[in-house]
Formats: C-alpha cells, sequence, structure tokens
C-alpha cells in the first residue's frame, strides 16, 4: 500500500502514459493490471475492455493505423500477453505503431513457477522491434516515454513494455514521481527525430523517368495512408495525368470513381505499365512481388518507402527513402518547375480508362441481377448503394473479412475518403474484425463503421459484440453466413467415409446459424434477413440508428470458394 503523500507503479505508469499524450487503450484486466487500468481511466484515458486479448491487440494496431499515433493495449501475465501476441504479430506485419503493455510475475519468483510465468521480453522477440522491461518503480516514466517512441519512429511497428508485478507495486513519493516524469519528458524531446532528406539527384531521376515513360503508374499502399499523404497523391495524379492504382487498404486516399482510378483494369496497368512509382506499398504477394508474369519484366519501379531495409530488399530501380507525404511534396515541387500531362486521349490512358469501364459494366451487368437465395453479389451491391445513399462526409469506415466475403467486397464497395478501409492485410489475419470495428469508433467518434463479414471470420471475435453494446459504439456488423468456411458441406457422397464420418465437414458450421442472436442477448439490435428487401430495410434502419447492430444475411451454402489469387496455395 502506498503511504499517505506516495503513489504506487500503477499510478506512475497511469501518470506517464497520460502525460505522453495516450488518449485510449484497450486491453483485458486482471492480476498484475487491474489497477493500472483504473487508474488510467480516472487520469482522463478511455480505457476500452474486451473479452480477449487477441481483439484488444487488433485493436490497438488498427487505431495506430487510423491515428498515426501508438495503439496502446494492456494484457495481464503469461496467457494473455501470449493471446497478445496475435495483436503484435499483425502490427508488425502491417508496419502499425502498436504497444503491448504486460504485467509479469514477481522478479523474485521467477524461474520457479510463479502464477502466470513467462519470459514475456523472449516471447514478444520475434514481433517486436523495441522491447522493455522496467525492473524498477524508477525505470517507469523512462520506459514508457521510449516505448511510445520506438513504435512510430522510422518504419513504424510492434513494441512492448514489461512491468512486473512487484514494480507496480513499488511506491515513490509524489514529489519524486514529478522529477522522474519531467526527466522522462526531458530525454523524450532529445531523442532525435530522423528527418531524411532524399537526394536532389534522385528526385530529378525519378521525374525524369515518369516524363520519359510511355506507360507509367502510380502505385499507392496503406504506408501512403498511414503517411496522410492524400492531398499530395492528388496533386501528383491530377497534375501528371498519370493512372493510379491503390492496394486494398489505400483504396480512398483518391475516391475510387477519380477518372484516372486503374483499379478496374488492374491487370492491364500493371501488366504494361513500363515505369511504376510505388509508395508505401510493398512489393510482397499483395503486388505479386513486382515479378512477371502479371508485371512486365522491363517495368522500372520507383519505390518510396520509410524503411531503408524494404528499399535494400526488393532492389528497385531507383529507391527514395522518406516518409511518403514528405517525398511527394519535393516530387510535386520538382514537377512544378517543368510540368507535364498526359491528357485523357494520351494512349496509355484511354486504354486504362476503356478497360476500367469495361469491366466496370461487366460486373454491373453481375451486380444487377437480383439472386435468392443471396450469392455474393447481390447483397454486397445493396450494401455499397446502402452506404452510398448516406452520401456526405464523413464516410463510414469499412471493415471488411473472410474469403469470398472481403474479395467481393474489395471490388464492390466505393471508398471515397482516406483510411476508410481496414480489412485482412498483409498477413491476411482473420479475427481482426470486431477488434479493428471498435478502434475506427473510437479513433474516428463521427464516422459510422459497417463491417462486412464472413461467418467464419465473424466467429474469431465474435464475444466482442457485448463490447460494443457496453460502450454503445455505431457499429453495424453484416454476417455473410454461408454456413462455413469457404461454404457449407459440400463433400461428395465417396468422400464421406471412415470413422468419422458422422461429423460434418472440417469447413462447415451449423447451417442457419442465428448470429444475430448473438447480438440481441446484449440487448443490441439483430436482423436475420434473406431477401434484398428484407437487407435494405435492415441497413436502413440501423444506419440511422447508429447503434450496436448485427445482420445476419443468409447467404447459399453452395456459394463462395477460395479467394481467386490463393486457389492454388490450399
Ligand atoms: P499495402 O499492404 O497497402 O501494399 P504494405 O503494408 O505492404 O502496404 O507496405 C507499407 C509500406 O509503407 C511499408 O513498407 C512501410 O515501411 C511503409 N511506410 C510506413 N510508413 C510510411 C511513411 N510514413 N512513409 C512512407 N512509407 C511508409
Amino acid at each position: 500500500m502506498a503511504e499517505f503523500g506516495e503513489i504506487d507503479g500503477n499510478v506512475l505508469v497511469a501518470k506517464s502514459l497520460a502525460q505522453f499524450g495516450v488518449q485510449h487503450m484497450f486491453g483485458v484486466v486482471g492480476i498484475p493490471v487491474t489497477s493500472l487500468a483504473t487508474r488510467a481511466v480516472s487520469l482522463g484515458i478511455r480505457f476500452i475492455a474486451f473479452h480477449n486479448e487477441q481483439s484488444a491487440g487488433y485493436a490497438a494496431s488498427a487505431y495506430g493505423y487510423l491515428t498515426s499515433r501508438p495503439g496502446v493495449f494492456l494484457t495481464v501475465s503469461g496467457p494473455g500477453c501470449v493471446h497478445g501476441l496475435a495483436g503484435l504479430s499483425n502490427a508488425a506485419a502491417n508496419t502499425w505503431p502498436t504497444v503491448m503493455i504486460s504485467g509479469s510475475c514477481n522478479q523474485s519468483d521467477s524461474g520457479r513457477g510463479d502464477f502466470q510465468e513467462l519470459d514475456q521480453i523472449e516471447a514478444v522477440k520475434p514481433f517486436t522491434k523495441f522491447s522493455i522491461k522496467a525492473t524498477h518503480i524508477s525505470q517507469i516514466p523512462n520506459c514508457v516515454a521510449q516505448v511510445l517512441h520506438h513504435a512510430v519512429s522510422g518504419r513504424p511497428g510492434g513494441c512492448y513494455l514489461d512491468l512486473p508485478s512487484d514494480v507496480l507495486h513499488q511506491n515513490v513519493s509524489q514529489s519524486e514521481a514529478e522529477s522522474l516524469l519531467i526527466e522522462a519528458e526531458k530525454n523524450r524531446t532529445k531523442i532525435h527525430t530522423e528527418n531524411v532528406t532524399v537526394e536532389a539527384s534522385k528526385i530529378e531521376e525519378a521525374v525524369s523517368l515518369l516524363r520519359r515513360a510511355d506507360r507509367p503508374l502510380i502505385v499507392f499502399g496503406k504506408g501512403a495512408a498511414y503517411a496522410r499523404a492524400e492531398d499530395q497523391l492528388k496533386k501528383l495524379v491530377e497534375t501528371t495525368g498519370i493512372p493510379f492504382l491503390p492496394t486494398p487498404m489505400a483504396k480512398g486516399l483518391l475516391p475510387d470513381t477519380h477518372r484516372l482510378a486503374a483499379s478496374a483494369a488492374r491487370s492491364l496497368a500493371i501488366g504494361k505499365c513500363d515505369v511504376a512509382v510505388v509508395i508505401g506499398a510493398r512489393l510482397n504477394w499483395l503486388l505479386h512481388f513486382g515479378e512477371p508474369p502479371k508485371w512486365s519484366k522491363d517495368v522500372k519501379f520507383v519505390l518510396v518507402d520509410v524503411s531503408e531495409e524494404e528499399i535494400e530488399l526488393r532492389k528497385p530501380f531507383l529507391g527514395l527513402v522518406g516518409d511518403a507525404k514528405r517525398v511527394l511534396e519535393i516530387l510535386n515541387k520538382e514537377i512544378k518547375d517543368d510540368p507535364f500531362c498526359l491528357g485523357s486521349n494520351h494512349p496509355w490512358v484511354e486504354a486504362i480508362c476503356n478497360k476500367a469501364k469495361e469491366n466496370t459494366l461487366k460486373m454491373e451487368g453481375q451486380l444487377g441481377k437480383d439472386v435468392v437465395p443471396f450469392n455474393f453479389m447481390t447483397p454486397m451491391r445493396i450494401i455499397r448503394d446502402a452506404i452510398l445513399e448516406l452520401g456526405g462526409s464523413p464516410a463510414p469506415v469499412v471493415v471488411s473479412e473472410g474469403a469470398n466475403t472481403m474479395d467481393v467486397g474489395r471490388a464492390v464497395l466505393v471508398q471515397k475518403e482516406p483510411r476508410t478501409r481496414l480489412d485482412a492485410g498483409t498477413w491476411g489475419t482473420m479475427g481482426v474484425g470486431l477488434g479493428y470495428c471498435i478502434a475506427a469508433s473510437v479513433a474516428y467518434p463521427d464516422r459510422l463503421v459497417v463491417a462486412v463479414e464472413g461467418d467464419s471470420g465473424f466467429g474469431f471475435s465474435a464475444m466482442e459484440v457485448e463490447t460494443l453494446v457496453r460502450y454503445q459504439l455505431p457499429v453495424v456488423v453484416i454476417v455473410f453466413n454461408n454456413g462455413g468456411v469457404y461454404g457449407g458441406d459440400r463433400r461428395r457422397p465417396e468422400e464421406i467415409n471412415g470413422p468419422h464420418k458422422e461429423d460434418p465437414a472440417p469447413t462447415s458450421f451449423v447451417p442457419n446459424a442465428g448470429y444475430h442472436t448473438m447480438m440481441e442477448a446484449f440487448g443490441g439490435k439483430g436482423y436475420l434477413v434473406g431477401t434484398p428487401d428484407e437487407l435494405k430495410s435492415a441497413l436502413s434502419e440501423s444506419f440511422s440508428a447508429r447503434k450496436p447492430a448485427v445482420i445476419n444475411v443468409v447467404i447459399d451454402p453452395y456459394a463462395g470458394a477460395e479467394s481467386g489469387r490463393l486457389q492454388h496455395k490450399n
């Protein structure tokens, strides 16, 4: 117990977090961090308490992406920390600034089989760019300052702070705590923030490559979204007239409806471009490694990335290391001095625009028909139209996961504003859904959040519907219920044999599961829909109510397959 005029480690952590700008935390309380959470709340930090550290970690990582500030989540020791690794690893894979703070066992009992004992510093190693343990209360403010700094510095990522139980229960006088906080604040402002300047010759070369290209393309990813580079991208695209292609989560940096959007002509754009400026996106599986047959073997890549390591890995024709927004500002300035613009009758621009129109018409043909029982297309079109009907800004944040649901949603749903799409991301992580919804509604309180989830994806974090109700978050979760992973039981009779032939197929769930009743169980609104009219009415009511809702959309169990680009792997 802290004596009069003293505070303990829990209070000092909370004070440090508040002083260094943390406004929201996610997590699961328990031994030894319960008091830390309540102290944080009393200091003005909003603490969103989850059922599972996995979802809390996913929420923190998405919050980091959406706000460009560290997303912080709290776990208990041992198993809590292990569950939290899901969030940390997802943060690392997506390069999102995230800090996991975990309690750990008493230092003096370490190695003796203490309650929930684990070498947590070792456990987080593969998923963190920085980790630190406070071994004495006096180290707390500095540790908090450092971990928050490292999460956002350079290439963002996952960081970890370990707080042993004995340290949380140590005491210091109020005045000593104040001096420790002042000292940490001083060190914090001293920490050197990199301000990399790109060599002028490289900027000139990049512009000259674009100027001389016959078929240039601008590709941007969630690194550009994180950098809030939308204004600079718009300027680059609109002054040069070069078509652009966003990666899935970068959709909306420029509106999908922009005349130079090449998304609907993706194969042509990447297959035939001769110079591609890739901004804040890795040439990984999502971009086919930048290799043939999807890309031309002669394409010249200009990569813009905050990470030098990334540029070294990909060995592009030209690499520009730096913050996307800053590099684009310099590029735009260079272009302004000697402007060029392709114009809409340029053969490359015309080819892309025509192909995009043709493909869009084809898709609209498929979307136009009302198919009942629902396939994936019909309800997705209805959802798209309902979102568009909301009109105006701020647009809702769309969260999406699942195989078919995410694939179809990516093509059909229209994004018009930056950072309004969250999906399974670089790692193809399933189970992010509800955590991302909660993060989005906390980070952007004026936006509605609409989750478009496969039934399998939803199942990973479904219990967090209670969290939505508890905090009354404006989140509408739409579950595409086709009765399983990819769909229901589709085995041919000759495939059903062996001693466990009575068991359902590994891909199938209980048919016609009542997911909407989970939401009703906690006092939220549930809808079961199977026709276009029922879906339209549920969307209209739930979007205007802006209250937690689950819409259970019954889909034909025979609709759906593995994602096109991954089919060969399964
Ligand atoms: P996507 O999934 O959209 O293709 P990736 O996650 O593969 O995007 O790539 C994002 C890239 O953006 C990472 O390589 C990361 O280093 C980079 N990045 C992160 N922040 C910035 C920034 N501020 N400026 C430029 N690049 C950034």
